[in-house]
């Protein structure tokens, strides 16, 4: 199976519409300031932003496959399993455009 350049620009634009969105909502989770980005700076925090935390934590994992995926279509990548190298099914990529792992190795 071969992902067409047609299929794969389509998977791209749902993955930018779908970062700009991810990236809203950790903007609008992130209502203090004083919070760094990077994970290092937070981990002292994690008690005190809990709740805070506990909303952002799902959406910066999903971005971050989402940014995967977009480097993976740059680098002719996308469809890939990036576990065992084995091409991701069409219907999975079709139902979550962020898969960067076929269903085997998902599980
Ligand atoms: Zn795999």
């Amino acid at each position: 199976m071969t992902l067409t350049p047609d299929f794969i620009a389509a998977q791209k634009a749902k993955l930018e519409a779908e970062k700009v969105r991810l990236d809203k909502e950790i903007d609008s989770v992130d209502e203090y300031p004083e919070m760094g980005d990077s994970s290092d700076d937070n981990a002292q925090e994690v008690d005190a932003l809990s709740d805070n935390q506990a909303m952002e934590e799902p959406l910066v994992a999903e971005l971050a496959h989402v940014n995967q995926a977009l480097a993976a279509i740059e680098s002719n990548q996308y469809g890939v399993c990036t576990e065992c190298g084995q091409e991701i099914s069409q219907d999975r990529l079709i139902a979550y455009p962020g898969a960067t792992l076929c269903q085997d190795c998902a599980h």
